[in-house]
């Protein structure tokens, strides 16, 4: 940990120890109390995908503590009063960013003045904003959802390695090697979905999904994606987009719908619905897509190449 850092938190657990503050992360079962050497930087995350990534990249030196756990709609979420004391007492907190977090961004803002601060996709949008996913007419001006094209997701994974090791240069050479063994399995899991995907005949290479998560996905692996609700599950889902959807599903005889772990599935089974009523039979995939969350623990989406290699393999099964 640098200087500044070690001094913060030695003011704060001096503070704490002397007012009998309540320190979240630092109970009995936290591995900080017991051994003063292990994850010596306590991190706050948002979303499942960014803690997967910093333990990555920070392995013993780094404690990891998401606010956002499996299931969680990122785009809804709102802080508890547990969560802002997570904030405010880490060393560092890591965020998505593009608006992906639209109900923490305030809160996100106000917090970067007192402490360090980063969202993940800056790594992007600071040298190569070209590559993200333009929305015209939305608030968020581009779609947030990068990691679903693992070789931009590791553009971030770099600029995450890169503000871990000015945070705790001590540790830098730590962090590289870490990074790059995870860049060399991210690039690995790049190459496998696009070979997996192109199994699919063109024709059949379409996905409908509750919401617009897959646009970054469908331009990396050559997939037709077309969401009912918009890049924000905030978004209403009108009623043209939805008869268009079925229209197409029925005309070109598609087999399978999605449905996301983090979006409830009610409007994805009315297109279901319609669809039947024109004669066509289209199922809703029995297994979930995980689009902006992980899967629960102990289950192969727990991780982030877990969560992509898994919905790599469920969307083939179903439209191939
Ligand atoms: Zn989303």
């Amino acid at each position: 940990m640098n200087r500044r850092l070690s001094l913060v938190r030695c003011l704060y657990l001096a503070a704490a120890t002397a007012g009998g503050l309540w320190m979240p992360g630092c109970g009995a079962g936290d591995s900080r109390s017991d051994d003063p050497a292990a994850g010596s930087l306590r991190v706050v995350c948002t979303t499942g995908q960014i803690a997967d990534m910093l333990r990555n990249i920070g392995g013993p030196h780094v404690t990891v503590d998401p606010l956002m756990g499996p299931g969680v709609d990122p785009h809804l979420y709102k802080a508890t009063p547990g969560d802002i004391r997570k904030l405010n007492s880490a060393d560092a907190v890591f965020y998505n960013g593009l608006h992906l977090e639209g109900r923490l961004a305030d809160l996100l803002q106000k917090l970067a003045r007192r402490r360090p601060a980063y969202a993940v996709t800056d790594g992007v949008r600071q040298n190569q904003s070209r590559l993200l996913r333009e929305i015209p007419g939305s608030e968020a001006h581009y779609d947030p959802h990068v990691w679903l094209d693992v070789l931009l997701w590791a553009r971030c994974v770099e600029y995450a390695a890169e503000k871990l090791i000015a945070l705790d240069a001590e540790h830098a050479d730590d962090y590289r090697r870490r990074a790059d063994a995870y860049l060399a399995e991210l690039a690995e899991l790049h190459e496998s979905c696009r070979q997996r995907l192109s199994e699919i005949p063109k024709v059949q290479r379409v996905m409908v999904t509750a919401h617009d998560a897959f646009g970054y996905f469908g331009d990396a692996y050559d997939v037709e994606v077309h969401g009912l609700q918009g890049i924000s599950t905030a978004d209403e889902t009108d009623l043209a987009t939805a008869n268009r959807l079925v229209d197409m599903l029925v005309k070109r005889r598609i087999k399978s719908v999605f449905v996301e772990s983090s979006v409830p599935p009610k409007n994805i089974r009315s297109l279901v619905e319609a669809c039947a009523a024109r004669g066509h039979t289209v199922r809703v995939c029995e297994k979930e897509l995980y689009s902006d969350a992980l899967g629960p623990g102990g289950t192969p989406a727990e991780t982030y190449a877990g969560m992509v290699r898994y919905n790599v393999e469920t969307i083939v099964e179903a439209l191939k």
